[in-house]
């Protein structure tokens, strides 16, 4: 592998692997791949120490256990802090998202420390899940069409001053404080409760992270059409609710 390859960390795949969210790893390499850039794919168990070195860092949703012992575990870790000092991009769902936060409640009901990379902090919403597809309006500043995806989730999200909504929702919970806002994010870290998985639902946002990571400001156009087909069937199941 050259020395200029993308280097694409996809964190605990053993631990946050909710929903598909494995498929955001799959995404970037392959747009990264049709845009004929060279991509090293690293795979970083939760055994096993993350790298300070990659250039995009995705980390997807789990369940409240696995979740409780993948923060433990990165919390011990400095690689992803020392990451995103170095400029690294980072993408974290749902599980993911929480555990970049200050604090989420963990599966025995207890406030645990995040990793502090986003000024937001998570507890457990008090009403039902937020189960379902959801539809947001991203921040205009990342010029991003509207964000489809799905989300399943009883933390809630607080955004503090240091971070910026990703999306406001127009359909679904989102971060699920009641505000509309969807997600955070500031600089290179993104947030967000959407799985869909949200890249393959919005190639938009996988362009994002490789144009950030390439320090570009456009791409080479890729073949979208398998993207939006997918796209339109869900935006429209949700405008449209079964009877
Ligand atoms: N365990 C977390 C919650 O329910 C995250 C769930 C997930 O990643 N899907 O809020």
């Amino acid at each position: 592998m050259s020395e200029s390859a993308l280097r694409l960390v996809w964190v605990y795949p053993d631990l946050l692997s909710t929903y598909g969210d494995r498929g955001n790893v799959l995404v970037v390499e392959r747009r990264a791949r049709q845009r004929g850039l060279e991509v090293a794919r690293i795979d970083v168990r939760s055994d096993q120490p993350i790298p300070t070195s990659g250039d995009i860092y995705l980390l997807g949703g789990g369940e409240d256990r696995p979740q409780r012992l993948a923060g433990e575990r990165l919390r011990a870790d400095p690689g992803l802090g020392r990451a995103v000092e170095n400029g690294a991009i980072v993408l974290g769902v749902c599980a993911g998202y929480q555990i970049m936060g200050h604090e989420f409640i963990d599966d025995m009901g207890q406030r645990t420390p995040g990793l502090g990379l986003l000024d937001v902090w998570s507890t457990r919403g008090e009403g039902a899940r937020n189960v379902g597809d959801i539809l947001a309006e991203p921040d205009p500043r990342l010029g991003l069409p509207t964000l489809t995806g799905f989300e399943n989730h009883q933390g809630v999200t607080h955004l503090g001053q240091g971070v910026s909504p990703l999306a406001r929702v127009t359909v679904g919970g989102g971060n699920g404080t009641g505000d509309g806002t969807e997600g955070a994010w500031r600089d290179t870290v993104f947030g967000t409760y959407l799985h869909g998985p949200i890249l393959a639902r919005n190639p938009g946002v996988a362009d994002l992270l490789i144009k950030l990571a390439l320090d570009v400001s456009a791409l080479p156009p890729a073949d979208n059409t398998w993207y939006e087909a997918l796209r339109a069937e869900r935006i429209a199941a949700v405008q449209q609710p079964a009877q």
